[in-house]
């Protein structure tokens, strides 16, 4: 008999999740920008949030390979549900799990595992995005705790997040060692969110810019030894760009599935256009990246999980499989023709939302930066 293994059984579930009830409402929701609340919700009630934490601490006891996998069916459907899926087992909890109070988890961070709050993550400024040695968004001591001042910008869930993990500057002389993060609810006074951005891709994961004036909020709300936001949230890079490269591996499989489909039902000169070995060539490429940027991805994820170092091997995977899926989104919407430049199919979806793959975790630019050196350059 062969026994299922967790990955497999997580896949199978996700997946069955996927094509019941994500792909055909996928277009729908897409368009009509909203925040996906329905599915979202669903996505809590399967347990899928506490994915990364320990079943006794209100997790569900897995590990980051079956987070990427989550997250690589979810991006097979839908790459906005996918997104606010990642932010939430991730980047938007992991701090306030790690460093905030018992009395914070049972308020935000439980709740949050049900999927009854939203949280984001805040490091970016207008002036402070790749650098983030220019960010400068302060967190003053006072008698009670610490006043921020500063403006946040391209926070991803912004405007719908019941808390926002911030990062800021306590001690700009410190520079990098100055760096600390910070909790504060929505509520707090002097915290201000602007409207949604309008965006190209991920149309329904909004983000807006947040604002903090003299934003009053107690000591126990720095998450984390002081000095070492840098050191914490390093200890996370590798598992950002794993997920990431895991989002692109969705993304990809969507684009060659939808791609091949087409190429078997569109004819052309008498034949179906996959007959033509031009167009033959690009699924070729497709799926020789595709099996490629799984290898990488998983590849970290399974050293994440044994605790095995590997910014570099984590670096690459985000950096090939997002780069793959950015140029099998747009081969797929060739291979539809006019009808890639519809949005009567979802391959321009595709097209638009790889876009979202290239910043978060590092630019490409700074990922290959980063590469070369490790390459001995
Ligand atoms: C869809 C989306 C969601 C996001 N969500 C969040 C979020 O939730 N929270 C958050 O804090 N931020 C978020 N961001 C912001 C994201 O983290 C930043 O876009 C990213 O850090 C890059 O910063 P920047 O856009 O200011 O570009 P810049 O840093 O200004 O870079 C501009 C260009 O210069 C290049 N460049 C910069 N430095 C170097 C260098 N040393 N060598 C070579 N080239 C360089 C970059 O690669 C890029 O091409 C999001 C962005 C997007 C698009």
């Amino acid at each position: 008999m062969i026994r299922s293994n967790p990955e497999t059984l997580i896949r199978q579930s996700m997946a069955r999740f996927v094509d019941k009830e994500v792909i055909p409402r996928a277009q729908e929701i897409d368009a009509s920008g909203e925040f996906p609340m329905a599915l979202f919700k669903r996505v809590g009630e399967m347990g899928v949030f506490g994915i990364r934490y320990p079943k006794d601490k209100g997790g569900s006891g897995g590990n980051t390979t079956l987070y990427c996998i989550i997250c690589e069916e979810l991006a097979r459907g839908l790459m906005s549900l996918a997104a606010v899926t990642a932010m939430q087992c991730l980047m938007g909890t992991n701090f306030l799990f790690h460093y905030g109070t018992e009395k914070m988890r049972e308020k935000y961070f439980l709740p949050a595992m049900r999927g009854e709050m939203i949280p984001c993550f805040c490091l970016t400024e207008p002036e402070a995005g790749s650098d983030l040695g220019a960010v400068s968004t302060l967190a003053r001591r006072t008698r009670e705790g610490f006043v921020i001042n500063g403006m946040k910008t391209w926070v991803t869930n912004g405007p719908v997040a019941d808390f926002f993990t911030v990062l800021c500057q306590t001690d700009p002389a410190k520079k990098l060692r100055g760096l600390n993060f910070f909790f504060v609810p929505r509520e707090t006074p002097g915290v201000s969110v602007s409207a949604p951005f309008e965006t190209l891709g991920t149309r329904t994961t909004r983000m807006s810019e947040v604002a903090f004036t003299n934003v009053h909020i107690p000591e126990e709300f720095m998450l984390g030894q002081e000095g070492e936001g840098v050191t914490n949230l390093m200890a996370i890079l590798s598992e950002i760009r794993a997920m990431t490269a895991a989002l692109a591996v969705g993304l990809l499989r969507a684009s060659m599935t939808d791609a091949i489909r087409y190429a078997k039902e569109r004819m052309a000169f008498g034949r179906p256009i996959g007959k033509y070995q031009l167009i033959q060539a690009k699924v070729a490429n497709m799926a020789t990246e595709l099996e490629a940027s799984r290898l990488l991805t998983y590849r970290a994820t399974e050293m994440i999980d044994n605790k095995i170092p590997c910014l570099k091997e984590a670096t690459m995977a985000k950096y090939f499989a997002t780069e793959a899926a950015c140029k099998a989104a747009d081969e797929a919407t060739r291979i539809f023709g006019a009808y890639g430049y519809s949005m009567e199919y979802p391959v321009q979806r595709y097209y638009r939302d790889s876009r979202f793959l290239l910043n978060g975790g590092g630019t490409h630019e700074v990922l290959q930066t980063n590469i070369a050196r490790w390459a001995g350059l």
